[in-house]
């Protein structure tokens, strides 16, 4: 309405540093495991539905107080962000393509009926905590800030609706590279037994609810020895993603040549920002605008279904190439293998434990995220 919209916005120059007095010691390099340290800092904003906005705060990392009726712990009013800052050793720090996350959290803050923000000021206010907290920034390759933007419903009382208040906060967590020792394919369980997302439903979205189902369904398939689901969808057992990546699969087409597959954004697919890098730099490597070392020319780039009988036809006839999940945590995740209906689909890896496609898409995307390639990928979507 035209009285909401009067209401303040983050405003990234209202925003108050207050820096705690004793830092913290940066635990060294090897202690690190993914998303266990967190910086001496954190963002928080608060929001209500009669003032909107308020001032964007920078203070010591520590417990929120909140009241035990607010609705983010009965309703799952919660979404979040997943983003990485990269420092050189020129100590040039590079956010990729942060305004797609910042896109992504106002269409999750939509959904929930949470309240929407300028995206650009928040990304001002969380620049502003990373160099408060540049120090903890891991300078050495692979390792980068993970950045954890949260927004949740903060209405004291029970009872489904809008929230009258919220709070969005941000922490910080330095991380290590996803496979110190080089890469590790995984084992996939296609499970027929859970379903992640569904058509209408909130699969497309990074709100909270869509994550606490998926524990129990891991459990089971690390029980069975996998390492991740794949998670199948309808009665043809569509390829929708793993765990929580998006999913890519490489074929070979009659005329030798390569299709890179990944299923389209039909509203069950998070719309991750590394499959759109991906598919990026592979369309623009075909068209000849951006050169991908190391890539064939004639791989063709698709967005369309995969049914599993579709795997298994590839694999039985030799032409299925590669498979690997992606995302920010761990960029390219390579698959060697498939548990499906009691079977095990066994799927290509090279030595390296990649792929001939996935190889140079992963070394020029790590590139641009480091900041060593010059990144001129569109940031829009
Ligand atoms: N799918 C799901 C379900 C995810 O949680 C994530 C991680 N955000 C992804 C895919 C990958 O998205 P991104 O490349 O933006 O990290």
């Amino acid at each position: 309405s035209s009285a909401a919209s009067t209401l303040p916005d983050i405003r990234s120059d209202a925003l108050h540093v207050r820096r705690r007095s004793q830092l913290k010691q940066v635990p060294p390099l090897k202690d690190l495991k993914f998303g266990h340290n967190f910086t001496d800092h954190m963002l928080t904003i608060p929001w209500t539905a009669k003032k909107g906005w308020g001032a964007p705060t920078i203070t010591e990392y520590g417990p929120l107080s909140l009241d035990p009726s607010c609705t983010v712990f009965h309703y799952a009013q919660c979404l979040f962000e997943g983003m990485k800052a990269y420092r050189n050793n020129e100590d040039k720090i590079t956010l990729f393509r942060p305004d797609m996350n910042m896109k992504r959290m106002n269409r999750s803050a939509e959904r929930l009926a949470l309240p929407t923000f300028d995206g650009d000021a928040l990304l001002d206010c969380i620049k502003r905590l990373i160099l408060v907290d540049k120090h903890w920034i891991p300078q050495e390759p692979g390792h980068s800030l993970y950045i954890r933007p949260v927004l949740i419903g903060t209405q004291e009382s029970v009872g489904i609706c809008p929230p009258d208040s919220a709070l969005l906060y941000v922490i910080c967590s330095p991380v290590g590279p996803y496979y110190p020792d080089g890469f590790k394919p995984v084992a996939l369980y296609g499970t027929t037994e859970f379903v992640r997302a569904s058509l209408g439903g909130t699969g497309e979205y990074k709100i909270g609810a869509n994550y606490a189902p998926g524990v129990h369904p891991q459990k089971k398939a690390a029980d069975k020895g996998y390492v991740q689901n794949l998670w199948l969808h309808g009665p043809e057992h569509h390829l929708t993603e793993v765990g929580t990546m998006n999913l890519f699969t490489v074929f070979r087409k009659d005329d030798g040549s390569h299709e890179l597959v990944t299923p389209p954004l039909d509203g069950m697919i998070l719309p991750g920002v590394t499959r759109d890098s991906l598919l990026q730099l592979a369309r623009g490597h075909q068209q000849g605008k951006i050169n991908v070392a190391g890539l064939a020319k004639d791989v063709t780039v698709s967005e369309r279904p995969v049914t599993m009988k579709e795997i298994i036809d590839a694999t039985n006839s030799g032409r299925l190439v590669e498979m690997f999940g992606s995302g920010t945590a761990a960029v390219v995740s390579p698959v060697n293998r498939i548990g499906y209906l009691g079977q095990d689909v066994h799927i290509p890896v090279e030595e390296d434990g990649m792929g001939p496609v996935s190889r140079p898409l992963w070394k020029e995307l790590v590139g641009r995220q480091m900041g060593d390639i010059s990144d001129n990928l569109g940031h829009e979507q």
